[in-house]
C-alpha cells in the first residue's frame, strides 16, 4: 500500500488525510502543535479556567470561525465526519440571522444576512436601509452599487488579468469618499464579511468573495450566507474528526516539527523533523509527499535541492511575506449578552475588531461547571489591525502587553456598544478572558524610546509581541505566482490555504480546496483507478453569465469594462 506522509495537521493536512484513507493510502500526518489538532482553525482549553473541575475549561480560540454558504468543498468534507448516531459535525452548523456594524456614539446597523420570509425580515431591510442612507450621499451609494455591478458583470479574464492588479480599496475609490462609505462599504463589508484588507487585498480576491456573499443574501431559497458551530469548533468539529481519521488508520503525530525535506535522485526522499529535543527522519523515496503547512512555514522548508528540481518554488518563498496578524481575544462574561444574531463589526474601531456572542448558538453546552461557575457569555473577537494606533491608549496592538491589549479591546468594544443610553457591556460583567496564545511577549522587544532612534526598516522586528501564526492575504498582482498543489517534483504536493484555488481566499474551505487537488495530483501520479475528489468553481448566477460572455469579447479586444 502506498504511504503518503503529510506535513501539517491543520485543516488541509487533515482534509488530504481524509480523502487519501478513503482511498486506500497509508496516511500519516505530521504536526508540530503537542496539544491541538486543526491548525488556525482550532479552539482550546483557556489555560487556569478549570478552578471547579479539572477537565473542564473554558473554551479559547485562534479566532473565531463562519462558514459561508458557498462554501461547498470544506463542508462536503463535514458529512463524512460522524458525530453521534445518523448525525454528521455537517449537521452542527447553524445559520446567523443578521449582521450588526456598530459605530461609536451612534445607533447600529443591523442587516439581515438571508433573504427575509418574514415581515420582521422586511423590516430589517429597510431599518437598515435608513441607518445607510443617513451616514452616505446618493453619490455615494450609486458610485458603489455601480462598482458591484461592474464585478458581476466582468469576465474572468478581466479579473485574473485586471482585477488581481488592483486593491479593492483604489478599485472602490475609497480614498475620494467619505469616512462612512470607507467604513461601512469599501473598508467595513471586506473586513467582516471577507476577512481581507482593503488597501492590501487584491479586488480579485475581495470583489469575488464578497459577490458570493450577496448571491447567497438574495437567494430566496438559500438560508445559509453565514453559519457558525452549534459548540467550540474542537467539540463540533475538529475533535470528531480526528477520532473518524484515527479509526480509519491515519496516524496523527503531534509535537513533531518537520525541519527539513531530502531529496535524492529528483523526488523527496523523506522528511526530518524535532520531536521533544530530539532529531529524527521518516519516509523514503518511494512515498507521496504533502506539505500542508502555511506558506511563511512552507518557505522554510524549501531548500536548494528542491529548487533545482522545481524552481517555480521560489514563489512560495516570494508569497511568504504577504502575512498579517488576525487573532482573537475571548471575553468570558458574569451575564447573558446576546448581541445581533450574527457577526458585528465595529467600525471605528481603529483595531478593525469584529465579534461573535457565542453561547445563543450553543445552546446544549453547559458553563456552569468551567471557570468560576459564573460565566453565562462569551464575547468572541478578533483583531485584525494589529499595527494601527489604538483608540485610547494610541498604541499599536502589536506593541502592547496581553493586558494593554485586553484593555484597549474592551474600551474599543465599549465605545460602540454602549451608545444612544442603551449600556450592554459594563466593566463588573468581565470575569476573564483568553488571548490567543500565539501571541506573546517578544524575545527581543526594545522601548518606544530607542525605536524613535530607528529607520522604519530597522523597527520590523522589535516589537512587544510576536504571532507564531500569521494569515495569508492574497494581495495585488500574486495571482500569477501563487503556486499549484501538484508541484514539479514528482512525489510532493502542496495543500494549505496559499495555493491556487477556485475559492482564492485564505480559509478553511481553500484549505480543503487545495487539499483535494494535492490528493488529485497523488491519484493521478500513482495511476490509482480510485475516484478523484469533487471540486467545485464558486457560483454564477446564469442570467449573469451572458453578461461575462460580453465583457469577454470586449476584454478580449482590449477594451475596458461598459
Ligand atoms: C483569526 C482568524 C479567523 C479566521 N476565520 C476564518 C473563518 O471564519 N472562516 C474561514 O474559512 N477561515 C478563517 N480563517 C482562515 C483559516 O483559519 C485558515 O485559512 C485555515 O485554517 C488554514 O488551514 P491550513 O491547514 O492551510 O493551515 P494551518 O491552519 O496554519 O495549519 C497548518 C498546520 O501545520 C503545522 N505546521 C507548521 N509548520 C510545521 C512543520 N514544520 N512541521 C509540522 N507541522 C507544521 C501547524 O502547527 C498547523 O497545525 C481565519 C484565520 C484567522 C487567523
Amino acid at each position: 500500500m502506498s504511504k503518503v506522509i503529510v506535513i501539517g495537521g491543520g485543516v488541509a493536512g487533515m482534509s488530504a488525510a481524509h480523502e487519501l484513507v478513503e482511498r486506500g493510502f497509508q496516511v500519516e500526518i505530521f504536526e508540530r502543535n503537542p496539544s491541538y489538532v486543526g491548525g488556525k482553525a482550532r479552539s482550546v482549553d483557556a489555560p487556569g479556567t478549570n478552578q471547579l473541575d479539572p477537565a473542564l475549561f473554558l473554551p479559547g480560540e485562534h479566532g473565531f470561525r463562519f462558514f459561508p454558504g458557498f462554501y461547498k468543498h470544506v463542508t462536503d468534507t463535514m458529512k463524512r465526519i460522524p458525530v453521534g448516531p445518523g448525525k454528521s459535525a455537517f449537521d452542527n452548523l447553524v445559520s446567523t440571522e443578521n449582521m450588526m456594524m456598530t459605530q461609536a456614539g451612534a445607533q447600529p446597523m443591523v442587516m439581515p444576512v438571508n433573504f427575509p420570509t418574514s415581515i420582521e425580515g422586511v423590516k430589517e431591510i429597510f431599518r437598515s436601509f435608513q441607518t445607510v442612507a443617513s451616514e452616505l450621499s446618493d453619490k455615494e451609494i450609486e458610485f458603489f452599487a455601480g462598482k458591484i455591478w461592474q464585478l458581476m458583470t466582468s469576465c474572468k479574464d478581466r479579473y485574473t488579468q485586471e482585477y488581481d492588479a488592483i486593491s479593492w480599496w483604489d478599485f472602490t475609490e475609497s480614498d475620494r469618499m467619505s469616512s462612512a462609505y470607507q467604513r461601512l462599504l469599501s473598508g467595513g463589508l471586506t473586513r467582516s464579511l471577507v476577512a481581507c484588507k482593503a488597501q492590501t487585498g487584491s479586488t480579485r480576491t475581495c470583489g469575488t468573495i464578497l459577490l458570493q456573499l450577496l448571491y447567497l443574501m438574495m437567494d430566496p431559497v438559500a438560508h445559509d450566507t453565514d453559519r457558525v458551530f452549534n459548540a467550540p469548533t474542537n467539540d463540533a468539529w475538529l475533535g470528531p474528526w480526528l477520532a473518524h481519521l484515527q479509526a480509519h488508520g491515519v496516524v496523527y503525530h503531534r509535537g513533531v516539527e518537520v525541519t527539513a525535506l531530502r531529496t535524492q535522485g529528483g523526488k523527496i526522499s523523506g522528511i526530518q523533523y524535532q520531536q521533544d529535543g530530539r532529531s529524527a527522519s521518516a519516509g523514503g523515496a518511494d512515498d507521496w509527499y504533502v506539505l500542508a503547512t502555511p506558506i511563511e512555514r512552507a518557505a522554510n522548508l524549501i531548500n536548494e535541492d528542491m529548487l533545482k528540481i522545481d524552481a517555480g518554488l521560489k514563489n512560495i518563498i516570494t508569497l511568504a511575506p504577504n502575512v498579517e496578524w488576525m487573532n482573537g481575544i475571548q471575553f468570558y462574561l458574569n451575564r447573558r449578552l446576546d448581541l445581533n444574531r450574527g457577526h458585528t463589526m465595529y467600525t471605528d474601531s481603529n483595531w478593525a475588531l469584529t465579534s461573535v456572542s457565542q453561547v445563543q448558538f450553543w445552546p446544549d453546552y453547559d458553563l456552569s461547571r468551567r471557570g468560576n461557575g459564573t460565566v453565562v457569555s462569551i464575547l468572541s473577537v478578533d483583531i485584525s489591525n494589529w499595527v494601527a494606533p489604538g483608540d485610547f491608549n494610541n498604541k499599536a496592538a502589536i506593541d502592547c502587553s496581553k493586558e494593554e491589549i485586553r484593555e484597549e479591546v474592551w474600551k474599543q468594544l465599549q465605545a460602540e456598544l454602549n451608545v444612544g443610553g442603551v449600556v450592554q457591556l459594563t466593566d463588573d460583567m468581565l470575569v476573564g478572558y483568553y488571548l490567543d496564545e500565539d501571541v506573546r511577549p517578544s524575545p527581543t522587544p526594545v522601548s518606544n524610546a530607542v525605536k524613535a532612534h530607528m529607520a522604519d526598516a530597522d523597527q520590523a522586528g522589535f516589537h512587544q509581541m510576536i504571532n507564531l501564526e500569521p494569515l495569508l492575504v492574497n494581495q495585488i498582482n500574486t495571482w500569477a505566482i501563487r503556486p499549484e498543489a501538484v508541484t514539479g517534483i514528482a512525489n510532493l504536493f502542496l495543500a494549505s490555504d496559499y495555493v491556487r484555488t477556485h475559492t482564492d481566499l485564505a480559509t478553511m474551505e481553500g484549505a480543503n480546496e487545495a487539499a483535494r487537488r494535492a490528493v488529485n495530483g497523488i491519484l493521478a501520479a500513482s495511476h490509482s483507478d480510485a475516484p478523484s475528489c469533487d471540486i467545485w468553481e464558486l457560483h454564477t448566477p446564469l442570467i449573469l453569465r451572458v453578461l461575462q460572455e460580453v465583457d469577454a469579447f470586449r476584454f478580449a479586444k482590449g477594451e475596458p469594462w461598459n
